[in-house]
């Protein structure tokens, strides 16, 4: 689904990744852990197409994006629920849902997809004509969730989806991330919730300083000394 060879990427003069390598299978929960500032939210970024990479290769379902301009990226399977979760906090949940829907398609199509997520989030049934900013931040995480799910993607970013959550609320929010994955779509999660992380999923990544310092079945890598 995604595999990515030998990626660097830097802001300026100041390099942020230095030669990555990692791949999701069809169907995989990996996640991607490390201390701040190690690159993760970098990582996402380049996968999704917000940042470029300066060296590399990049390919989606087996097609080469390394070097496809963002708004050729769209469409091509995979969404990105960004860090700080970025909601348009004026326009309603239903507004910022619909954001995510941007494949061309019938009406009836976006409506079915509409159906899925609050079907995943019934919380958000009843919330859809209120602005954004006026719900709680688990539920402000749901609608980010929910707008990235609206592309039908079949690879989904979620970077940093626990932060700021209170307890109670980051286990609904993984199980969430369970169900979709059980669904069929794959995920690469960038976590600081270590232990949460590892347990969702099967496979994971350590990222230090820009480079991957260690990878494996991530029960394993919890218990490595
Ligand atoms: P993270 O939790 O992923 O480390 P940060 O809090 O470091 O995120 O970054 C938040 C925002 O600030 C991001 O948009 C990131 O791109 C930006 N940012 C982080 N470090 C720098 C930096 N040294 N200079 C400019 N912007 C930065
Ligand atoms: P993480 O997500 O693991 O915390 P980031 O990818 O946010 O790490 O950051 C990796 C490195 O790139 C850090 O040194 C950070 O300060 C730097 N960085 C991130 N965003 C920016 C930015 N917009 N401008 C300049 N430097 C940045």
């Amino acid at each position: 689904m995604l595999d990515i060879q030998d990626v660097q990427a830097a802001y300026g003069a100041a390099p942020a990744l230095w030669g990555v390598s990692l791949r999701v299978d069809a169907g995989e929960l990996v996640c991607v852990v490390g201390p701040n500032g190690a690159g993760k939210s970098t990582l996402i970024n380049v996968i999704a197409g917000l940042h470029r990479a300066r060296a590399g290769r990049i390919m989606v379902d087996g097609q080469d994006v390394t070097q496809l301009a963002p708004h050729r990226f769209c469409g091509r399977g995979v969404a990105i629920v960004p860090e700080g979760r970025r909601l348009f906090t004026g326009m309603t949940v239903q507004e910022n849902l619909e954001l995510g829907s941007f494949l061309p398609g019938p009406k009836a199509a976006r409506a079915r997809t509409l159906e899925q997520v609050l079907a995943l989030f019934p919380a958000l049934r009843q919330k859809l004509g209120q602005p954004a900013g006026s719900l709680s931040g688990g539920q402000q995480q749901m609608v980010a969730i929910g707008r990235a799910l609206m592309s039908q993607p079949k690879l989904l970013l979620l970077d940093e989806p626990s932060l700021g959550l209170a307890p109670a609320v980051v286990l609904d929010m993984f199980e969430a991330i369970r169900s979709i994955n059980a669904g069929g779509t794959s995920v690469l999660l960038v976590e600081q919730n270590v232990a949460m992380a590892m347990e969702l999923a099967r496979r994971a990544y350590v990222m230090e300083e820009g480079r991957i310092v260690a990878e494996g079945i991530a029960s394993e890598l919890m218990h490595r000394p």
